[in-house]
């Protein structure tokens, strides 16, 4: 009987066979371009997976646990199944290039954090990429052939870097967790102000009424590139 493959089994039967280069190549659906920090999110993936040999079908069979929000992000995301939308990634802005992945049933985890020296030895080994990944990505400036040419160079080093020994990337640390609690169920409640429909955890009660943030007046926490903090328009 033909058996159709269905949700994440083409990446498991990848990450079984340490296809890195087709992992990665997943990743770029999710990211939008190649670059070496999506390719160690890809990696650190991949051996956390390998190692705690889990499948996650996004119920929170597999938690991964981030401390920044960056390319690297992409690549856990995307390998692990660990998503925003799916409760499985939780993010712990401590601004560090790092993941803990953890199964369910016994909390066995691994933590892959980048190694302090792994981007001097990467520009290193790459003379050119230093000067233009400042003008380019840091300083936004660049004429068109330029840009192009970086993008190009910053994908090849991408792929390259997949050959490189995990242990000159990363250090790893294999332990065992307390896993946060599943996800809650909350109701959904009616702003009485502008009748939108509100996670009751998110609720502001205030004088007997029931507020959404934005018309109880008060800040708005935000995710955005420089962490998690106040909004500020
Ligand atoms: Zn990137
Ligand atoms: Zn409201």
């Amino acid at each position: 009987m033909h058996e159709h493959a269905h949700g994440r089994q083409h990446l498991e039967t990848m990450i079984r066979n340490q296809d890195l280069d087709g992992l990665l190549n997943q990743a770029e659906t999710l990211h939008g371009h190649l670059c070496p920090f999506v390719g160690l999110g890809v990696k650190a993936g991949q051996y956390a997976m390998a190692a705690l040999n889990r499948a996650n079908t996004g119920m929170e069979e597999v938690v991964a646990i981030v401390e920044c929000n960056n390319c690297f992000t992409d690549g856990i995301q995307m390998v692990t199944g660990c998503t925003f939308g799916n409760n499985a990634l939780i993010f712990r802005d401590l601004g560090k290039t790092a993941v803990t992945v953890a199964r369910r049933e016994d909390g066995q985890a691994v933590r892959l954090i980048v190694r302090p020296d792994y981007r001097d030895n990467l520009m290193a080994r790459y003379p050119t990429a230093g000067p233009l990944f400042q003008k380019i990505v840091v300083e936004r400036q660049g004429v068109p052939e330029e840009i192009h040419h970086f993008h190009h160079l910053w994908a090849a080093i991408s792929r390259r870097e997949l050959q490189t020994p995990l242990e000159e990337q990363f250090h790893i640390q294999h332990l065992t967790i307390t896993m946060p609690a599943y996800a809650r169920i909350f109701d959904s409640l009616l702003c009485s102000a502008c009748g939108e429909q509100i996670m009751a955890s998110r609720v502001v009660e205030s004088q007997g009424q029931t507020l959404c943030r934005v018309c109880a007046g008060g800040k708005v926490p935000v995710l955005n590139g420089q962490g998690i903090g106040q909004e500020c328009l």
